[in-house]
């Protein structure tokens, strides 16, 4: 069996791959109305928001471009707050659609520091919008949006939050937080496949959108609010994945909630601790480290390209490498989702296995480091 450890997409229970080879409905019928009620509530239920969900048809980026189109206009001034190649693909994407984007990060592998960002807001009071990501999958780094976005609201300033790889696996208060729009992804955390992607719009990002002016039509929020209260989306929906979803939901609440989210604190613990055992680095702060993807450091002189190949062909241990700039000095391990203690048990032997071979003598990388 192939131990799929990347960011995304994870891999999916049994019954969830049963439920999405399901016959396909009417989405104009009364089998959908009913599923897309029920897992619109559940999604309430993990986003712990009252604001609008809606559920999109396509992959994450499909969501923080709708995300994006539906609240700003352009020439609107935003602030974006980027640890990684997810955050500067947000800014990337205000960009293309004309909004002025002042641009603030942190060293590799640091989350935003508050004060930095609270800087930043007194330096620059034309900003609308504070553009973030939640989980930085490219570093493996967690911001505090509860913390950003407390700032945000001392300030007056939306927030929209890319959650793809941390909601549902990591704990995510969107109305205590005050948070504007929120979007996640189907094939990171919630144990499906890829194909849906997920949005919160609360009442200030409503307001926002009344006045917005970025084209959009796909991915309008009114057409999206206005299909879903007659139990159906603007056009035609990955009807599978929502099969799946519905399964996975239940799932997930028959676990709970905060056991999902228990487990995999304890399961990047689990990787943090193997890791640095084996005497490898990791990439990212340990006070900010993700509770759903690891980055480890190539130690020196290590084709971490060919770790990962070897790991796959010799192993069945499928892991990630790094991305942009990034590329060939790191290599990830995904541990988000359907993962188990035992699934990182098994990537940390074959690594330790797979190192030596590759001439890297545990004690020696110890010694080293
Ligand atoms: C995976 C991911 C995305 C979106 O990726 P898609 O491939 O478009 O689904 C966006 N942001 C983060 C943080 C991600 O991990």
């Amino acid at each position: 069996m192939v131990n799929l450890r990347i960011p995304g997409p994870t891999p999916c229970p049994d019954d969830i791959l049963e439920a999405v080879a399901g016959q396909m409905i009417n989405h104009r019928g009364p089998e959908f109305q009913d599923m897309i009620f029920r897992i619109t509530e559940g999604l309430k239920r993990v986003y712990e928001t009252k604001n609008d969900v809606f559920i999109l048809t396509g992959s994450g980026t499909g969501a923080m471009e709708a995300a994006i189109v539906n609240v700003l206009s352009p020439g609107d001034h935003v602030l974006s707050l980027s640890i990684g190649v997810f955050g500067d693909r947000f800014a990337q994407i205000a960009e293309a659609y004309g909004a002025s984007v002042t641009r603030m990060s942190a060293p590799q592998g640091e989350a935003i520091d508050l004060g930095d960002f609270r800087k930043a807001l007194v330096d620059n009071p034309s900003v609308k919008a504070v553009i973030v990501t939640h989980n930085e999958t490219s570093t493996g780094v967690t911001n505090d949006i509860g913390g950003i976005c407390d700032i945000a609201k001392e300030f007056d300033k939306l927030t929209v939050v890319d959650a793809v790889s941390s909601l549902s696996s990591l704990p995510f208060h969107t109305d205590i937080w005050g948070c504007d729009v929120a979007v996640s992804g189907s094939q990171k955390g919630w144990n499906v496949p890829p194909g849906l992607s997920f949005v919160s719009v609360s009442d200030r990002a409503w307001d926002a959108f009344s006045s917005a002016t970025m084209p959009r039509f796909y991915w309008d929020f009114g057409r999206a609010k206005s299909y879903l209260e007659r139990g159906q989306t603007p056009w035609t929906p990955a009807i599978s994945i929502f099969y799946g979803l519905d399964v996975s939901l239940g799932k997930m609440f028959d676990e709970g909630l905060e056991n999902i989210y228990s487990r995999h604190l304890r399961i990047a613990g689990q990787t943090r601790d193997g890791i640095k055992e084996m005497g490898l680095e990791l990439l990212a702060n340990e006070l900010t480290a993700s509770n759903t993807v690891t980055a480890v450091k190539s130690p020196e002189g290590l084709d971490v390209k060919n770790l990962v190949k070897r790991m796959q062909s010799d192993h069945n241990v499928v892991l990630a490498g790094g991305q942009g700039s990034l590329d060939g000095k790191i290599f990830r391990i995904g541990h988000m989702g359907y993962v188990k203690d035992q699934d990182i048990d098994e990537v940390l032997g074959s690594l330790g296995q797979l190192l030596p071979n590759l001439g890297f003598q545990q004690k020696e990388i110890a010694a080293k480091g």
